[in-house]
């Protein structure tokens, strides 16, 4: 159906679905004892044409995710990015890190030792220091990227040492979970963890950003301590591959 919609009209139903999340997203935070303000919407923009992004940037959004390098390089010239911030928000190969450092201020996808060496390798060159979140497989399933919870604190006490590497957060993609009560012990858990490792003011490892909840459960992950949510479909409409 999507494809058959003309342009304006696209735009317009962008414009009505984040008018919508915000509501929804202003709901959630104060329902959790915070404001909207407290809550940071990315628009995921992994195969959404320039067209669109402009408009979902004309119409207020400030962070843009995507999940592939290549993409991302290919589209990022057509895009109006003045005041707009972009994150790698996708599994990263060691191979293209040298090439994506240089046009994201986030790496939101860190789940391995040889990835942060990588990143601090190339950011070195260029003298950036990236911000980084270490992607949780917060349920340890199988054939999934993200790192399991008990390597997490190993993995933070190396990148901790990295001088071009700033732990900012954690991020996490739970599993599809059709029951409500599974699905928040999930972001519970991550909430935990998030707050734990906050409290051992480990140095160089900030936990400001937790980012969990997609288009089909942003509004329980900011009930249970999401402060970045990333949603793609639920604005821009069913993604067609
Ligand atoms: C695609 C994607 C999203 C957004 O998914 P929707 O269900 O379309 O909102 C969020 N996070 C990651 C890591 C993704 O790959």
């Amino acid at each position: 159906m999507t494809e058959k919609l003309s342009i304006p009209s696209r735009k317009q139903t962008i414009e009505e679905n984040l008018r919508f999340i915000r509501a929804r997203i202003r709901e959630a935070a104060e329902k959790s004892g915070r404001s909207e303000k407290d809550v940071r919407l990315m628009a995921v923009t992994k195969t959404v044409e320039p067209v669109f992004i402009n408009h979902a940037i004309a119409c207020g959004i400030d962070l843009i995710g995507e999940n592939k390098v290549q993409e991302f390089l290919g589209k990022q010239e057509y895009l109006n990015l003045d005041g707009v911030e972009a994150h790698l928000i996708g599994h990263l190969q060691t191979n293209k890190v040298r090439q994506i450092v240089p046009h994201v201020s986030m790496i939101q996808s860190v789940d391995s030792l040889k990835l942060a060496n990588e990143i601090e390798k190339q950011c070195a060159k260029i003298d950036k220091v990236m911000d980084c979140l270490v992607e949780v497989n917060i349920a340890g399933e199988e054939n999934k990227t993200g790192l399991p919870p008990e390597e997490l604190e190993p993995l933070l006490a190396e990148m901790a040492k990295m001088e071009h590497v700033h732990v900012r957060g954690l991020m996490t993609v739970p599993p599809i979970c059709p029951e409500k009560e599974k699905l928040c012990a999930y972001f519970q858990k991550m909430h935990a963890m998030f707050v734990d490792i906050g409290h051992k003011n480990i140095d160089n490892i900030d936990m400001q950003i937790l980012s969990m909840g997609m288009s089909s459960d942003y509004v329980e992950a900011i009930e249970c301590g999401a402060n970045l949510v990333r949603v793609g479909s639920s604005i821009f409409g069913p993604r067609l591959y």
